[in-house]
């Protein structure tokens, strides 16, 4: 082989080495994340999905469809490209795979994607309500409402549901000028939540954070049905205070 090529075939061996090594890695994270929903309780049965993505790779890494959560193992993990191809795993990906896919098209800031029917925050879903700001808890972490996304059209319902479901979130997010690195999460009406974050742990971290504000806000509007949503400036001061350019909440460089 001539010197270049030779060097340039080293190169790809090691870059590919390296990418195999990541894909593994990206593997037992999402798998991890995936353990989390029973542990915290939001998932019943084989209900609920997370994945992560390598953006460099191009690649996603997700739940298999339909497999109980004891027997599942990091290997059981299906990988994805961004055309929404199996490229590795023996099982079938989670039948959502089309949502997480067009999310992660859409906002270039996500790692992980989590869905589950989390029975709280489902039912803010069911009732097609977003969910007002109440108070710090939801401040913390949300920038202003949580959204409802429209409802479905029996042609989107019919066509592709879950690709379909993905462009509603979307749809809802650029409508309403949101921005999702600041809210990250959704309801979807009839169904239930979506949520994200800079990888797979954090976007369960979202997605355990907003089935309690779901709770607590029901409670809220149970106790006070004139409840009026938090001011702003509690909004912007718990917000600003943890996520915003001048964050000081908790400790440096954590
Ligand atoms: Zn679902």
């Amino acid at each position: 082989m001539h010197i270049v090529g030779w060097r340039k075939f080293l190169r790809k061996a090691v870059k590919s080495k390296e990418e195999a090594v990541m894909l593994e890695e990206l593997k037992k994270q999402v798998y991890e994340a995936n353990m989390e929903l029973p542990r915290r309780g939001l998932v019943t049965y084989t209900w609920g999905n997370v994945s992560g993505i390598d953006r460099e790779a191009g690649l996603f890494v997700i739940k298999p469809s339909g497999v109980d959560y004891e027997l599942l193992t990091p290997d059981d993990m299906v990988v994805i490209d961004m055309e929404g191809n199996r490229v590795e795993g023996k099982y079938n990906p989670s039948s959502d795979t089309a949502t997480h896919l067009e999310l992660y098209k859409a906002f270039p800031e996500l790692g992980g994607v989590v869905h589950t029917h989390s029975p709280w925050a489902t039912s803010w879903a069911q009732a097609g309500r977003d969910i007002p700001c109440y108070g710090t808890t939801h401040a913390d972490y949300m920038y202003g409402p949580i959204p409802c996304a429209r409802n479905l059209t029996p042609e989107e319902i019919n066509g592709e549901y879950e690709k379909n479901t993905g462009l509603v979130i979307i749809e809802t997010f650029k409508n309403r000028n949101i921005n999702p690195v600041y809210v990250p999460a959704v309801l979807c009406t009839n169904h239930g939540p979506f949520t994200w974050g800079k990888n797979a742990a954090e976007a369960v971290h979202n997605a355990v954070v907003l089935e309690e504000v779901a709770k607590m806000a029901t409670l809220t509007e149970l106790n006070n049905p004139k409840v009026q949503p938090a001011p702003d400036c509690i909004k912007e001061k718990h917000f600003m205070r943890k996520h915003g350019p001048n964050a000081y909440y908790g400790q440096p460089g954590k």
